[in-house]
């Protein structure tokens, strides 16, 4: 348990170090608030002791600070004065309990326990696991009624392991929790402590696993109930034979040929990140040449050797990732040597010393960066803005670089045509008044629909009148706006037509400490059009996770505080993640790591150094699976188009967009006349012929930003942002006549041909939410169907 003490008289500071170093508590020193606020800001405390008359910072105000920054460790007030106001203040700002100084050692001993207690939310003051027990107020540990004689650290881990008794803890955290960090040793520390305690253990006849290591994360108190039962995962890191029968099958499509399908087109946006990170690959270096220089000395010592094998460690991860796998190859090399605890000989120092010659010679290779800057590029989406309004197309263009966007500006219709045939824009804004004559603005815009696939315009202009609109709707354009505007809105405006005529990005979510690596995943998944939100603190798991909501999760095994196996374990318990596809990046190629991820419900897992095709192959094939499904779950099968679950939910971000940017929204039943006779007159296979041409119509005349969908039976929907009633009777007239028009055959070769009704609606003024537009719009089809009945074709529209 480690403790921080914020007081500025030296004399009581020390003495407080030593009672509560005494009772095996790591104790550090701040001297004035500032310096104790920034402390809790970088390390893990599980009590404060706090001073009330501080410099810089007084104690009731850091308190104050601390819980409104969510600080939740308990504090207990140190305060000079026996007043009843300065202690009520206290505990109002937060404070768990006071003691007034002088204060009496044994009474501030029990006050900690007692807060120390309350914090782990055990209420026994005796920590118990099984047969084992430790008691704080007597710092004894007893096994089965056998005394345990034990260091302080050896207690100290206990405790911890006690109070928390359902959580791994990682070397790091360990430290963390027992060493103040002036003197912090290595991790080995901790194993030799870990180990002496279960030799300790083992005398008293406590099960020497009763403190279980989980691979790969750390140490944590064996499960009562499992105590006895050995885990697979230790039965097979004891055994040195990896039977094959434990590795992973590959699902055909993702055997070797299948990975060399794909290019390594992205690698050389590695070279980008590389410079980012030279620097301190190259201090990972030095210390390795520092430690290889003392080998040969034979005067490396501990310390040193550790930091050389993690720095090892780190660069056999990451080398290969940025096109060094020679480099990788020593650095594994480098870590496996020094992994084994016996001093180094001579020749192994030699060997030592070449090897990281080699690396450093490595790594100062020029990398390829070729071609890097049009690689990158695909990331940015092309928008042309074509104005001749200059400040307006300067402060778009300034816009459109901040959110991402590479922008070309076309002045007049000449230039904008030439970039259209050298460039493809991705999305185009028109501004209709680029040309004097309207005609020629119009045909730019139709140019534009006639591309494959068309490029979405976004019109705008200052006097749109309502035949304006109707010949813009016409000509393809979409999500019309009326100047003046601000640039924000436009970009709301683009990004949702972009969303909605891209394929749907899939999004990935990567969890993983490694900055390194999280950055690289970016640079090798993006250009793949995948979405990648990373994560580095896997305490924020969730709420990112809420946050993305993405389509695969990439984690790490190792992390500090929770690792990647524990990760993986809550969201498969979760209800509406459960689901979710994992994929497990790690450094660890033993087999019963492997074993475990895949236990824990993992769906893959790629090993580090990550090889750049080999990934992306992986999760492409995840992802067009989840895909399809998708596709599949949201499509109606007969006519092809969206089903009712999935263009309720597009309909209803439409309305909110629509309510935001103040636009309208016509929304339309379509509806076969006398459907059934139709089935019953020429058969039902006859009657899915027309629904299914229906579809196709449907999807030949609306644009992909459109939604388009089968409600049920003979019922279609249209919903189309931007769009007024009147607009949308435009759009839908051509569609009917050649519905209309169209000649259909039964199997015995009779002609019939059907009719379509139709009612519109318009958000606002018909209705402001899907049912009520619903319920507008059927209205007006009834009185279509009336007419429909009376004459021979009509379509109403409700008002
Ligand atoms: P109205 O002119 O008033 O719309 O009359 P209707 O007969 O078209 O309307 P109603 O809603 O009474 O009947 C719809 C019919 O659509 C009933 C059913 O036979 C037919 N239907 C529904 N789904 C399918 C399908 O998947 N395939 C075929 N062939 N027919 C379907
Ligand atoms: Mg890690
Ligand atoms: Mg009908
Ligand atoms: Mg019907």
């Amino acid at each position: 348990m480690k403790i921080l003490v914020v007081e500025d008289d030296e004399l009581i500071a020390q003495t407080l170090r030593i009672i509560l170093s005494d009772q095996n508590y790591a104790v550090e020193l701040a001297q004035d608030g500032q310096a104790g606020l920034e402390l809790v800001e970088m390390f893990d405390y599980d009590l404060m002791l706090l001073d009330v008359m501080l410099p810089k910072l007084d104690g009731i105000s850091l308190c104050r600070q601390l819980r409104s920054q969510g600080y939740q460790m308990p504090i207990l007030l140190l305060t000079g004065r026996d007043s009843k106001h300065d202690k009520a203040t206290g505990l109002d700002a937060g404070a768990d309990d006071y003691v007034v100084k002088p204060f009496d050692t044994e009474e501030l001993v029990a006050r900690i326990r007692a807060l120390l207690r309350r914090a782990n939310s055990s209420t026994q003051p005796l920590l118990e696991w099984g047969a084992l027990q430790l008691d704080p107020s007597s710092c004894e540990v007893i096994y089965e009624d056998k005394l345990l004689s034990v260091t302080p650290k050896e207690y100290a881990l206990l405790e911890l392991f006690l109070r928390n008794n359902r959580r791994v803890f990682s070397c790091d955290a360990i430290l963390e929790h027992l060493w103040t960090y002036d003197d912090m040793p290595s991790e080995e520390a901790v194993r030799t402590h870990i180990k002496g305690l279960r030799q300790k253990l083992k005398t008293v006849g406590a099960p020497a696993t009763l403190i279980e290591t989980v691979y790969g994360i750390g140490y944590r108190l064996k499960p009562l109930n499992a105590r006895h039962v050995p885990t697979k995962i230790e039965e097979k890191s004891t055994s040195s034979e990896q039977s094959p029968e434990y590795l992973p099958e590959y699902p055909p499509e993702q055997s070797p040929e299948h990975l060399q399908i794909i290019q390594p087109q992205s690698l050389t946006i590695v070279a980008g990140i590389w410079h980012r990170f030279q620097a301190k690959v190259s201090a990972q270096v030095e210390v390795l040449e520092q430690a290889a220089t003392s080998s040969l000395i034979q005067s490396l010592n501990l310390e040193l050797r550790q930091q050389a094998k993690q720095d090892a460690h780190t660069l056999a991860g990451s080398l290969s990732m940025f096109g060094f796998p020679h480099g990788g190859d020593l650095a594994r090399n480098i870590e496996q040597l020094l992994g084994s605890p016996a001093p180094l000989s001579l020749d192994q120092a030699k060997q030592f010393q070449a090897w990281v010659m080699g690396l450093r010679h490595d790594i100062e290779q020029p990398i390829e960066e070729q071609n890097s800057e049009s690689t990158l590029a695909n990331t940015h989406p092309l928008l042309l803005i074509a104005d001749g309004d200059r400040p307006l197309a300067a402060a778009l263009a300034s816009e459109a670089e901040k959110q991402g966007f590479k922008s070309m500006i076309a002045p007049d219709l000449t230039t904008a045509q030439a970039v259209l045939h050298q460039y493809q824009p991705d999305i185009v804004l028109l501004d209709l008044e680029i040309s004097s004559n309207s005609q020629e603005s119009l045909a730019l815009l139709s140019e534009f629909q006639r591309q494959i696939p068309p490029i979405p315009v976004l019109v705008f202009s200052s006097q749109a009148s309502l035949a304006e609109r109707v010949e813009v709707a016409r000509h393809g354009g979409r999500f019309f706006l009326q100047k003046p505007f601000s640039s924000t809105q436009v970009f709301e405006a683009v990004n949702q037509v972009l969303k909605r005529t891209e394929p749907a990005q899939a999004k990935i979510m990567v969890v993983d400490d490694d900055p390194k690596i999280v950055l690289v995943l970016k640079t090798l998944l993006e250009p793949w059009g995948l979405k990648v939100t990373m994560l580095q603190d896997p305490l924020q798991f969730w709420e990112t996770l809420e946050a993305c909501s993405p389509d695969l999760l990439i984690l790490d095994v190792e992390m500090p505080y929770l690792g990647g196996i524990e990760l993986c374990q809550v969201v498969r318990n979760d209800i509406r993640w459960g689901g979710l596809p994992i994929l497990f990046l790690t450094a660890h190629t033993e087999v019963a790591v492997i074993n475990q991820v895949f236990a824990v419900g993992a769906d893959d897992f790629v090993s580090k150094p990550i090889v750049g095709p080999e990934l992306v192959a992986r999760i492409i094939t995840r992802l067009e699976r989840l895909k399809l499904m998708r596709r599949i779950a949201e499509t109606d099968p007969l006519t092809g188009v969206a089903n009712r679950q999935k263009s309720t939910q597009d309909l209803d971000e439409m309305l909110s967009l629509a309510s935001r940017h103040q636009q309208p929204l016509s929304f339309t039943i379509l509806d076969l006349d006398h459907f059934k006779q139709v089935n019953a007159q020429y058969g039902h296979a006859a009657g899915d012929t027309v629904l299914r041409q229906v579809g196709y119509l449907l999807q030949q005349s609306f644009q992909s930003e459109d939604v388009i969908a089968r409600w049920g039976g003979e019922e279609f929907v249209v919903g189309m942002y931007g769009m007024t009633s009147e607009e949308a009777v435009q759009r839908l007239m051509p569609l009917i006549k050649i519905l209309e028009q169209q000649p259909f055959y039964d199997d015995e070769g009779q002609l019939f041909q059907v009719l379509l009704s139709a009612g519109i609606a318009q958000y606002p003024q018909d209705g402001n939410d899907l049912r009520s537009l619903y319920r507008s719009a059927d209205a007006a089809l009834q009185q279509a169907k009336k007419k429909q009945r009376l004459t021979d074709f009509a379509i109403a529209i409700y008002q």
